[in-house]
Order: structure tokens, then sequence, then C-alpha cells
């Protein structure tokens, strides 16, 4: 058993979802143990066990998003925080269905959302719904509100932390179920771990961080307004990581700030003493990448990700499709597979605006000669004399460059949403298998 998990990823991650549900269901398990007390009909019952699942739910968020890598390992960012996202909502419903069943079947406890008069568990409870109505509002909606995203991210933090104690709180002041002993190790349990994961996150994960710094060695203009940020390793080996991964990056200042950002790497996975990371100038800390100065400490939480050609080995070659600053995950597979001496068909299909805004426009064709590799641009607006492929990459495009047998490929997407969509969908129009098709987003949230 022990062996077929670790050799298997798909095992693993059966095995992640499985604690997953056990966590989630097991107060409802304990409840089953216990024969409700007199009075309380189904309805009541029923109140209570879906505010004990969401509390559970709400309080595994922590685990979620703690950046566990056994966890981020077997599914890859983009998977773990859509769950969160879904979870999260599934939470909210049954969060909110708890009180309203309440509500509809004793009307009497309508009294208790007058939070002047109601008891402490009542007031509780109000304030733990308050933050997660506000919670999810502002996370659905953070881009229309313009809620712009490092605040949203404390905002986010803070909420989260208000929900869970505050949801707790109220449960142990309604108290009947919290005094079976059973109940009350287990939701002290989901406290603690609570307790410890944001322990790990706030505290330890940062302080392993400022045992690791990096120094800039330089900031290299590139074409596409990128710079590309050039780390050495300070004292300590590197970080090891496969092509197509990417890191949280702290610059200039202590990584217990908690003001990090993510970036694949773009330089050869062969050298994990020198990082290197392409960085677009789009926001307040991108713009300022070009400003950095060589000899700038920096720290990195990484590596993270699945969307890396590692995985497989033993493919016959690659298709990889990027539009603009999605080439860097690219350009890490391709740098590395050079220096490893790959002999496999690398195929880049690579949407850019304008010619003089292909990043790594040169670099790549000095890859050519030293790899199997066919690069085809695709230009939305070409120059006049352009003779190669202009407009979107569209089904047709697709068609006329991947392989016949379409399965003996793996394919790699990066871009922006709207083109990954659309890829996304053309490939599977195409027939590639959909287990063949990998997708790294760049906007998590
Ligand atoms: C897995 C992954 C890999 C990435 N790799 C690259 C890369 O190689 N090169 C590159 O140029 N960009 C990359 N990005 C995007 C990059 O992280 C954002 O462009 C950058 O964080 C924007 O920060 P800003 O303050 O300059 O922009 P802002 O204008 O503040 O933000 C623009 C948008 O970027 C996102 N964002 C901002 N801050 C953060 C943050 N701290 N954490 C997460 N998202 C944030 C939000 O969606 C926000 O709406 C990657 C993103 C992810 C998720």
């Amino acid at each position: 058993m022990q062996r077929l998990l670790m050799k298997s990823p798909v095992a693993i991650a059966i095995l992640w979802i499985g604690v997953y549900l056990a966590i989630t269901l097991l107060p409802l398990l304990v409840l089953l143990f216990y024969a409700p007390p007199e009075g309380r009909g189904f309805w009541t019952e029923l109140s209570v066990a879906l505010g004990f699942i969401g509390l559970a739910m709400m309080a595994l968020q922590f685990a979620l998003t703690a950046r566990i890598n056994r966890v981020e390992a077997s599914y890859g960012v983009d998977i773990i925080l859509q769950f969160h996202r879904y979870t999260s909502i599934v939470a909210f419903g049954l969060i909110l269905i708890h009180p309203i069943i309440l509500f509809v079947t004793e009307p009497e406890t309508l009294q208790l959302l007058n939070i002047l008069e109601a008891p402490w568990r009542a007031r509780f409870a109000v304030a733990s719904t308050t933050a997660l109505i506000i919670l999810v509002v502002t996370s659905i909606w953070r881009q229309p509100l313009k809620i712009p995203y490092e605040p949203w991210r404390i905002l986010h933090g803070i909420l989260a932390i208000v929900i869970v104690a505050f949801g707790l709180a109220h449960a142990l002041g309604v108290s009947y179920y919290l005094s079976l002993f059973g109940k009350s190790v287990l939701w002290g349990a989901i406290a603690l771990c609570a307790l410890l994961l944001l322990i790990y996150v706030r505290i330890i994960k940062p302080w392993f961080m400022t045992k690791k710094p990096y120094l800039v060695e330089e900031v290299i203009p590139q074409r596409g307004d990128v710079w590309t940020l050039a780390l050495r390793s300070h004292g300590h080996d590197g970080m090891p990581f496969e092509p197509g991964q990417f890191a949280w990056i702290t610059l200039n200042i202590s990584p217990f700030r908690m003001r990090e950002h993510p970036f694949s790497m773009s330089s050869s996975a062969v050298n994990p003493e020198r990082l290197e990371f392409s960085i677009k100038a789009l926001g307040d800390f991108t713009n300022h990448i070009k400003d950095v100065k060589p000899g700038t400490r920096a720290y990195l939480d990484g590596p993270y990700g699945v969307f890396t050609t590692d995985r497989y080995w033993d493919s016959a070659g690659f298709v990889l499709i990027a539009g603009g600053i999605g080439i860097t995950p690219m350009m890490s597979m391709l740098v590395t597979a050079v220096e490893r001496q790959d002999d496999r068909p690398f195929l880049l299909i690579y949407a850019s605006k304008t010619w003089s805004d292909v990043t790594f426009r040169e670099e790549l064709e000095e890859l050519r000669p030293r790899l199997d590799l066919t690069i085809v641009h695709v230009l939305r607006e070409p120059p006049e004399d352009w003779q190669g492929e202009t407009g979107y990459v569209d089904r047709e495009l697709l068609e006329k460059y991947i392989p016949l047998h379409r399965g003996s490929r793996q394919y790699f997407i990066c871009a922006a949403p709207v083109m990954m969509d659309a890829v996304e969908a053309a490939l599977f129009d195409l027939e590639v298998p959909v287990t063949n098709v990998h997708m790294e987003h760049f906007n998590l949230v």
C-alpha cells in the first residue's frame, strides 16, 4: 500500500480527497453516536449538522491555502484554488441555510438576530456570518469593486480568522453537542490544526525563508516591457525546481511582511543556484522591477506547480502554446531541455501583439539549432512584410501544426485567460485527450 502511494500521484490525490471528506464529515459521525436531546426534531438536527459541516469546511480552508507542498504537488495551485473557491461557496450556503431552517421551523429564534439583547452565542454567529458574507462578496467581485490585490489579501486573511474563531465560539456557546466529549475533542483538534497552520504560514515558513536568502545579480531588459530578474543563492545551494514551476518572490522586505508575488522561473532547472524570473511591467510591484539594484535581498517560497514537462518523461514530445508573458514557463522548459540534451521534438506556438514585442525573440532563435524545436510565431499586428501566421491561435492554426497522433504529445498552455479558454476548446475539438492538456493561469484571483 505504502509503495503504491509513493509511486502513484493519482493514489495520493485520492488519499487527500479522502482526508478532506473525513475531516468535513467527522463532526456528523460523532453526532451519530449520541442520541439527539429530548424535544429536538429533525429540522433542528439537520440545521445543526449543516452548520457543523460548513464550519469544518471553513476551518479546512486554512489547510487549502497554506501552500503545503505535498498537497500542492498532487493537484497544482490552479485546482487547489478552484477547490478553495467552490468549497467556500458550498460552506457559505450551508452556513446560511443553518439559521434559515431554524428561523422557519422555530420563528421565535428570529429574536436572536437582535444583537443588542441576544446572548453571546448568537452575537458570535451573526459576526461570523457577516464576516463570511463580506469575504464572499469581496472575493467574487474584487475586480468590479476595484479592490487592489494586496489590501484584499490582508482583509481576506483577517475575515477568514474571524469567521472560524467566532463560528467556533458560537458552537461552544450553544454547547449541547460540544459538551459531548467526542465532539469537544474533535472541534478542539480542528481549531488547533487551524491555529497551527496559521502559525506555520505566518511564522515558521517566513522564518525558514530568512535562512535561505538570494541576492539580485542583474536585471536584464527584454522585449515586450519585460525585465528578467536574476537571483543568486546566498550561502546555500539554491532552489531545485522542475522547468515550468513557479515561486513566490519577496523583494527587499522581510518575508514576515507577507507581500510576495508569484512568478514562473524562466531559467534552466539545471542551475538552481541562479534563478531567473522574467517579469512584465503591469502594476505596482512589476513596474518597479526595472529599478531593482544588484545586491538587493530576495526570498523565495517554492517551487510550486505541476505545470512541468518533467512529469511526462515518457511523452514522445511537447506542444507549448504561449501568449505574451505566458512564454516564461515555456522558456524554462526549453532551456532545460537544451542543457539536458533532450532529443524529443518541441513545437512552440507563440502569440504576440507585434514583432518587436516578442519576449525572448533572439534567445529562442539561439535555441533552435540546439534542440528539435519548431517555433510558430502568431502576430496580432504583423509588420507589412510578415510571411508568418497572423491573428489568433484557433482550431485551424492548431490543426495545421500539431501532430496527427494527438495523444503522443503533452500540451502546455499559458496565456491570457481568453486565449487559454479558446485554445483549450480548440484542442478538445481536435480530439487531443483531456489528460494531455495542461494549463497555467497567471491570474489567481
Ligand atoms: C503561477 C503564476 C506564475 C506567474 N508567472 C509570471 C511570470 O513569469 N511573469 C510575469 O510577468 N507574471 C507572472 N505572473 C503574474 C504576476 O504574479 C502578477 O502580474 C503580479 O503579481 C502583479 O503584481 P503587481 O503588483 O505588479 O500588479 P497589480 O496591478 O497590483 O495586480 C494585477 C493583478 O495581478 C494579480 N496579483 C497582484 N499581486 C499579486 C500577488 N501578490 N499574488 C498573486 N497575484 C497577484 C492580481 O490578480 C491583480 O489583479 C504569474 C502569476 C501566477 C499566479
